[in-house]
This record gives structure tokens, sequence and C-alpha cells, in this order.
């Protein structure tokens, strides 16, 4: 049809809204060139909508007998306000979270409690086919769980959305469905243990931030096991890019992670004064964000709640023991102060320039003797650093933010170690030695991410989506050819965005991760000398551009959005070095054995390649710990820096996630106020654009995204032929009667062997023609 026929006085349009992003009208006068006009629905006004380019006409509204369905892809218009119009009307008009885009599951944050992740909810969506119960969680998790068993091929469920949209919320509850569905009560409650794992890497990976009162501070991957019976055997999690920074560093409003504050509300009661704890906000790497409470959340109580799940999972109370030690030494050794004078030398004295620590420093006392190594030893290691030439040991004083940086790198150190110990401790005990025969994976890792200020963290996090979304754009695009293959349809490819050019821009011999790589390695490297290699090297790539001012930045186009990243900081915490000689300190530790553990676990590890152990290497499968919070060294010794290291771990996850099934969740945040049902659509139509839904619907919009069942369309659209038309032994032909008459372009649709394929726009066409009889 043309665009004068489909805009005629009477057409409902959608027009762009500043803050609405999209407000719904009618067109007053048949649409001639050049000029449409419309008048808006709430507020009555008459628009004059001048069109450049008839490709770009104001979108056309849906028919009402299509809102609010549980699939997105049964719109016969499939366009930004189309979608974003139906979520709303589900989301605010029915309280309906949950909504399909074709293979996709939305689910929109309600910020409230709804009655519907109960057993009963669990019992009734099992065994049932995705369609015929409203869109849930427990729907998606349930076809993973019966793909696994009907086509023997392992299946993934990816969580994406950005901050506090709710990633952690779904994955827990697909878990949970599995654990209900799948257990084995009879045996080694595996499923509990499974549960258990959340509350401990909430503890350790979770924070207050201003965004999410229980931010996840790292992306994890969990294998849930099945036997031959399809029962739960075991699991497994991989974790990537903790923030580190945070252990010693808070914004205002922040909290560090969770487990400190919980054990120093423990501490408050008595539990293990020889830590000398103190209230939180006595430790300068807890009281930063002057934040140090969370609504509704009492500390001591989670505490409690954290100790059980580790004792669940088979952490000793001796390792408990040392695992609060060392947590207690990161938070004092954060208290050690440096000084630029030396405070115990006489006024006349020739001051060194530099930094001191008091001799009375109870701090690193405290350090030192929680962990048993010498205090001596250690304050001249936190005080200097040695170098090496090529004739001679130079030992020099730090400055004072030198000193103080050193500090910090050794307490991200030692927290970081702690993580990988405690991922490597939930893998032991999730370990039942059974054998792995299919495995469905929950994935919950952090969506595209756009700041004021972006840095090497959103740089990984982008890259990790880029892709997350290549597999995904790939997945969406092989299933409708699929499905035309099986209908038999004729059909020409279909266009689809590939963002392997964006990769190549990082991925590439002389691409961004690359050069930083170099710049890490050269001796005079910096953060400016990184950026005038990407500027030289990367100008040729498409997806690279410098910013108009500055020589600090660089943008990357990524599929969702263009980022500026600044530089700042990317070599170092690309390197992420700590102190050999602090290091050295902390490893002669006598009085904590879990630190010789988790500092030679990682030898065992890495250079074993996760063998497993030998009286169970038969039967288990190898336990991933490929944390980046361990910096494994490469054969010759040198540090494998943490760009290197996120690349070959996303480079495995892609390889395992390729050889399953994929399920997507896209977790929407709909407002910033946390208040429930409450929907701004600027807010969501941003991150519908960034987590990939409307390039989806690009996908099928741009083939045939309306499809119908013979028998379903012949009931609908009887009314447009002749009762003599009509041959009920032959539905088929029939269809093709009604579709001749009022479809003139054969073009528009094709008959598939079960179903009628409809291009954009062709049903609303019929509907508009059904209603007019
Ligand atoms: P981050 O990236 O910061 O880890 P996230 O996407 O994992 O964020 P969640 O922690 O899962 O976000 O969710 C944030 C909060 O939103 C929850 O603590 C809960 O209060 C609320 N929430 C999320 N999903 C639901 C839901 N289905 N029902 C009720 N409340 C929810
Ligand atoms: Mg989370």
């Amino acid at each position: 049809m043309t665009t004068k026929e489909l805009y005629t006085k009477g057409a409902r349009v959608w027009v762009e809204h500043p803050e609405k992003v999209w407000e719904s009208g009618k067109v007053t006068a048949d649409y001639r060139t050049g000029v449409l006009i419309v008048q808006l629905d709430q507020s009555g006004e008459i628009r004059q909508i001048k069109i450049k380019d008839e490709k770009h006409m104001p979108p056309l509204r849906n028919p009402s007998l299509l809102i609010g369905q549980n699939d997105l892809t049964s719109l016969s218009y499939l366009h930004e306000p189309a979608v974003l119009h139906n979520l709303k009307v589900r989301f605010c008009d029915r309280n309906a979270i949950y909504t399909y885009c074709g293979i996709v599951l939305v689910a929109i944050n309600p910020y409230y409690d709804l009655p519907i992740y109960g057993d009963e909810t669990i019992m009734a969506y099992r065994g049932q086919s995705m369609g015929d119960l409203d869109p849930h969680i427990f729907a998606v998790s349930e076809e993973a769980y019966t793909k696994l068993e009907r086509e023997r091929r392992d299946q993934s469920i990816i969580v994406s959305g950005e901050s506090g949209a709710g990633k952690t919320v779904s994955a827990k509850y697909a878990m949970r469905y599995f654990a209900a569905v799948g257990g084995n009560a009879s045996e080694t409650q595996v499923e509990r243990k499974v549960l258990a794992s959340s509350p401990i890497m909430e503890a350790i990976g979770n924070a207050k931030t201003t965004r999410n009162d229980n931010s996840s501070r790292f992306g994890k991957f969990i294998e849930i096991h099945f036997d031959n019976q399809y029962r739960i055997s075991g699991a497994s999690m991989r974790t990537y890019l903790l923030e580190k920074s945070r252990v010693v560093y808070q914004s205002s409003g922040e909290r560090n992670y969770h487990i400190f504050y919980q054990l120093c509300a423990a501490a408050a009661s008595a539990f293990m004064p020889e830590l000398y704890l103190d209230h939180q906000d006595s430790f300068h790497y807890l009281n930063q964000g002057g934040s140090p409470y969370i609504d509704g959340v009492d500390d001591l109580k989670t505490f409690n709640e954290t100790r059980t799940a580790l004792s669940t999972l088979g952490v000793t109370e001796t390792e408990q023991a040392n695992m609060f030690t060392i947590l207690a030494a990161i938070l004092h050794l954060g208290n050690v102060e440096f000084l630029t004078n030396d405070p115990d030398a006489g006024p006349t004295a020739d001051n060194e320039d530099g930094a001191y620590i008091d001799s009375s420093d109870k701090h690193v006392g405290r350090f030192c003797s929680l962990l048993g190594i010498s205090a001596a030893e250690l304050r001249r290691w936190l005080t200097h650093r040695r170098l090496l030439s090529a004739h001679e040991v130079i030992v020099s004083r730090l400055d004072v933010p030198r000193a103080a940086a050193a500090r910090d790198a050794l307490a991200k150190r030692l927290y970081g170690e702690l993580f990988s110990w405690l991922v490597h401790a939930v893998n032991r005990a999730l370990d039942t030695g059974h054998a792995k025969k299919h495995f469905i994976g929950v994935l919950d890792i952090y969506g595209f991410e756009t700041f004021e200020i972006n840095s090497f963290e959103q740089f990984c996090i982008n890259y990790a989506n880029e892709k997350l979304q290549q597999q995904f754009n790939s997945h969406v695009f092989k299933l409708e050819q699929d499905e035309y293959i099986k209908e038999e349809i004729s059909w020409e490819m279909i266009e689809f965005y590939d963002n392997q050019p964006c990769i190549d821009l990082i991925e590439e011999r002389l691409g961004v991760l690359a050069l930083l790589d170099e710049e890490c390695r050269v001796p005079q490297g910096s953060d400016m000398g990184f950026v005038a290699k990407l500027h030289t090297n990367c100008a040729k790539y498409p997806h690279f551009m410098k910013p108009r001012f500055g020589n600090q930045a660089f943008i990357i186009k990524h599929f969702a959005d263009n980022v500026e990243y600044q530089a700042g900081g990317f070599l170092e915490k690309n390197r992420d070095t700590v102190s050999e000689e602090q290091l050295e300190c902390v490893k002669s530790a006598t009085s904590c054995r879990l630190i010789h553990t988790m500092f030679a676990e990682k030898v065992d590890q890495h250079q074993t390649a996760t063998l497993p152990p030998p009286s169970r290497r038969r039967t288990t499968p190898s336990v991933p710990v490929s944390s980046l919070t361990q910096p494994p060294r490469r054969a010759s010794g040198q540090k494998q820096t943490v760009g290197a290291q996120f690349r070959a771990s996303l480079s495995a996850l892609m390889g395992t996630l390729s050889a399953t099934t994929p399920h997507y969740v896209r977790c929407i945040k709909p407002n910033d106020s946390k208040t429930p049902f409450l929907f701004e659509p600027a807010r969501a139509v941003n991150q519908l654009r960034a987590c990939g839904v409307l390039e989806t619907i690009r996908i099928s919009a741009a083939g045939f995204p309306s499809r119908w069942l013979y028998q379903d369309f012949f009931h609908r659209y009887r009314l447009l032929c002749l009762h003599k038309e009509i041959d009920r032994t032959n539905i088929k032909a029939t269809c093709g009667r009604i579709l001749a008459k009022h479809l003139k372009d054969p073009d528009k649709y094709q008959f598939g062997a079960t179903k009628i394929f409809f291009r954009a726009g062709q049903v609303a066409y019929l509907e508009k023609v059904r209603a007019d009889i």
C-alpha cells in the first residue's frame, strides 16, 4: 500500500514527544504531500507535521485488538512506539511485568513483591508450553528444562539489563525453579547448596550503590548440572570482573562490600574480639560513602545468614575464622596513615622526603599481628620500593600518594584473592563428584553501560555486551531462517546488523586491547601514550572515533550507543600490579593459613589447568575458576593483564554459550526512584535500544513478522469473503481467496506449511477492512 492510502483521515499515528517519547494522535485530513495534519489524543492540539521524506512518516498505531498481547511480535506494526506502548499497557494497567518479544522475555522491575513466585506457581508452569500460560521467568526456565530433556542439548539463560533492573532476582528465580523441578532430595541435597551459594556471593560481591541497594559488582555464570534422569547432580560457577576498586574507595551514598559491614555489626556484639574491629565508621575503607546503613537490612542478621550458608557449603569454622581475619586485616590496613615527615626524627634531623608511618600507628601492628607477619618488614615495604637496575638494587622511599596507592593495591589484591578462594570453595561444595551429563547455565552479567565518565570497567563491560549481542543477533537470525525453512516458504536473506567490525576494533592485532597491553609493557608507558597509539592505529576502523576536543579520550561506536572512554587509569587498571615486597611480607604470614591456600591455589588452578583431584578425575568435570580476580601468570612469568584475562574468559564463555540453546531475559528498570509500577518511557526506551530488543524487532520486521495459523486466520477474517467462497474442507484455499481479494500485492504474504506469513502492517490493514464492513 502507498503512503497516501495508509495516511488517510482517521489513521492512528504516533508523534514524538520529549518526555513521553511518543504520544498518540489521529490524522485529520488525507495526506497529500509534504505535510500531515494530526490531532493529538490527549491535549486535542492540532499539529502540522512536515514530511521531508516519506520514508519517515509518523509510525502507525496498531489496532486495539492487538494491544496488551503476551508476545510483542504478534503486533502488526512492530516499531519502537508500538513496543513501548504495549509494554506500558501491560505493566501499568495489568501489573504484568513479563512480556515476550519473540524469543526474548522482557521483565520490567515492579519494585513490588508480587505473589507470583510461590511453589504453586512453579507447579503451574511445570510441563506447560511457553505460549500456554502468561509470560514468566518460570515459563522460560520450564522451556529450558524441557528442551534439555527433549533435545538433550545444554541450555543457557542469559539475563541482562542495567544496574537495578532485576537480573540477580531473575537469575535466582530461575535457579529456584530448577531446584524445585530437578530436586534430588534423597541424595546430597545439592539443590540446597546451589541456593546457598547466592547469599555468600552477595555478601562478598554485592554492595549498596546509588542505583541499587544490593548491586552485584561482578558477573557470574552458574552451570547447574543434571544427570541422566534430569535431576540436579551438581553445579559450578565462573565469575567475571569483580570491581576491586570498591574495597578501597566508595563514592558518596555507596558502601563497600556487604560482608565488611556484616562483620562490624557482629563485632559490636562481641564476635571475635581478637579482630579489634570497631564501628564501621571508624574505618577509612568503609566510611567514605557516608552511608553506612541500608533501608530494611539488618547487617547482623545477614551476617548470620552468610555464616549459615558458608557452613552449608562446607566452609569450616576455621576457614571462616581465617576469612574474617583477612577481612579485618584489610580494614586495619586501610587505616594506616602516611605522614610527610619522620615523626621519630628530631627537629634538626635531615628528613628524607617521602612517606612515613608513625611508630605508634596501631593499625599496622594489628594488620601484622592478625596475619602473623613481621611489623618491621611491612612498615619498611609500605613506605619503600625496590628498584632493580642492571647493576644494583636501589631501595627508595615512596612519596605519600604512591605509598597510599601501594597500600590500596595490596588491600585490593587480598580481597580479590579471598573472593577467588571463596568462588573456589563454592565450586568445591557444588562439585558432588557425579557426572555432569547436561547443564543449564544462568548468566547474570551487567548490561551495556554509559555514564558521564566512562573508564576501563565500562570498556570491559561494553566489550562483553558487544560479544553477547553478536551471539544473540546470529541466534535470532538463525531461528528466523530455520522457521522459514521449516514452513517451506521462499525468502531472501535478511540483512542484519553484524557487530563483528566493532569486535575487531577491540580484539585485532592492532586493536584497543593489544595497544593497551603494549603500552603497559613499555617502560615509560602512559595513558596519554595509549590514546596517542589508538588515534594513530585505529582511525581506520569505522567504529572508532576521536573526540572533538582533547586527547585523553577515545570513542567507540557500540551497537547500543557511542561511548566516550576517558583513558586516565586504563594502564594501571589493566596492569593491576601490587608491590612484590609487600606481597612477600603477606605470604610469610604465620597465623593465617588461608593466606597460603589463597596464594597457593592460584598456582594449582592455573598451572595444572584445573585438573580435578585425582580421586575424582574420572567423573568430575574441571571446575572453571576463571575469575578475573586472580591474575594468573603466563609461562614466561609475566603477569597477564586484566584485559587479556577478560578477553580469554569471555572467549571461553562464548564457546560455552554457543554450544547451548540460549534463552534471553532482558530486565528493564522502569524508573530511578524505585517506585512500584511507575513506568518512565524515556528510561525504558533507552534500555530497549541498549539491550537489543528493538534490534530483534528490526530483524523480524525485515522478514515476515506476523504469523497466523490457517485456522485462526480463517476464524477472524472469514467475514471478508462471501459465503459461497468458503470451503470448509480446504481452509488453506479459502484463506488464499480472502487474501487475494484484499491484499493485492502478493509479495506481502506467503503461505507456509501451517501458517500464513505477513509482512509488517498487513494484519493492521486487514483489521481496518474488517472494521469497515
Ligand atoms: P545490579 O546490576 O546492580 O546487580 P540487578 O539487575 O541484579 O542489578 P537486582 O538486584 O536483581 O538488580 O534487583 C534490584 C532490586 O529490584 C531488588 O533488590 C528488588 O528490590 C527489586 N526487584 C527486582 N526484580 C524484582 C521482581 N521480580 N519483583 C519484585 N522486586 C524486584
Ligand atoms: Mg545483580
